[in-house]
């Protein structure tokens, strides 16, 4: 018996458009969860969702001038709640910068100059992540332990380590074997990870540290030759099938030139995924699991806005061939949790601490204020 896992970020768009709520998260993780509800396999397969918790901070901010925020709201939560109650799993993802977009005549201002953790200060980061992570688990049956960067701006770890671990964090799934990116504003370097199925650290998540306080679960790691990424831009330009239309109907972030070169031009190693026709590349990306790490868990990772009817059926085919892998959620790794961190959790008490501190941050007084 294998384990596999899903994690999915579970967001609207942050480009020139920011996408629905109904279109980018709601419909496709409904799509997704009937599908594997009607396949044909031994187990019971379960997802895991990694909330982007800010959002929904922010939609309880605003919520009060524009009450269609709080329907939104109310309906993610109705969603979470189900799921829950299902066995799936909900966990923890930030993108900050909605603590500095507005609304404005039915739509999002989109403001990005804060996009990763670090760039708030060390305060409003402690206060974002223990609120996010009490507010999901509102929805939540289970515990919410492990997170997944925004954008995977995990690093320098030390920044953001005593904020996770104060809300009661220990794990972390954001780190892939040779993951790079070299765009200065959304910068990660996971080279140099330890090739193991998962590993302990403390303030570097690349060098294992038996002590530390928090256990890598890495992303499987996925070779993409340029051949895929020729066929994926022909695809885009010139396929109309509707199988590959992402459900998603926002705009992403216009990433890095060089990105976007590179990719065609080179063999890349990005996460195994299900995002769009990367859905395709399932069964390779299985093959390469089972060669690299075949004592770890295969762990899969995706957006409910970026996926397609297309990549939930070979997600179903592949399970239904494989009636050896069990799809489980995050909850079966509870196990992993490190000796050394079972003491009682106590993320009220350095919140209440913070409320004695001067609160300095203008925004940060608007999204908590
Ligand atoms: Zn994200």
């Amino acid at each position: 018996m294998s384990l596999m896992l899903l994690g999915l970020d579970y967001e609207l768009f942050f480009g020139q458009r920011t996408g629905s709520v109904e279109h980018c998260m709601l419909h496709p993780t409904e799509a997704l969860v009937a599908a594997l509800e009607a396949a044909n396999t031994r187990h019971s397969p379960k997802i895991t969702l990694f909330v982007d918790a800010c959002y929904l901070l922010r939609l309880k901010q605003l919520e009060r001038q524009h009450p269609e925020l709080q329907l939104r709201r109310s309906a993610i939560q109705r969603q979470l709640n189900q799921l829950s109650r299902k066995g799936h799993s909900i966990q923890l993802h930030i993108h900050p910068h909605w603590l500095d977009s507005d609304y404005r005549d039915g739509s999002w201002i989109t403001d990005t100059n804060r996009y990763r953790l670090h760039d708030l200060d060390a305060g409003e980061r402690t206060r974002l992540i223990i609120e996010s992570k009490q507010l999901l688990e509102e929805c939540s049956e289970a515990d919410v332990f492990a997170y997944r960067a925004g954008g995977w701006c995990l690093q320098p770890f030390d920044q953001i380590a005593d904020a996770l671990s104060d809300a009661g964090i220990w794990m972390d799934s954001t780190v892939y074997a040779d993951g790079l990116s070299e765009d200065p504003l959304r910068w990660f370097d996971f080279r140099g990870a330890p090739d193991k199925p998962h590993w302990t650290f403390d303030t570097n998540p690349l060098k294992e540290d038996e002590q530390g306080r928090f256990v890598e679960l890495p992303i499987s790691q996925q070779q993409v030759s340029p051949l895929f990424f020729w066929r994926m831009a022909w695809l885009k330009k010139f396929g109309n099938a509707d199988d590959i239309k992402p459900f998603g109907d926002g705009a992403s972030m216009v990433a890095h030139s060089a990105y976007y070169l590179e990719r065609l031009t080179r063999h890349s190693a990005g996460p195994a995924s299900i995002d769009g026709i990367k859905g395709d590349l399932l069964e390779d990306a299985w093959q390469q699991h089972c060669s690299d790490n075949p004592a770890g868990y295969f762990n899969v990772m995706g957006h409910p806005k970026a996926l397609t009817q297309r990549s939930i059926t070979r997600l179903v085919e592949f399970l239904e061939r494989h009636q050896d892998v069990e799809l489980v959620g995050f909850e079966e790794l509870e196990h992993l949790k490190p000796e050394q961190l079972n003491t009682p959790e106590m993320p009220q008490l350095v919140l209440n601490q913070l409320e004695e501190q001067p609160k300095v941050h203008q925004p940060l007084k608007r999204a908590f204020g």
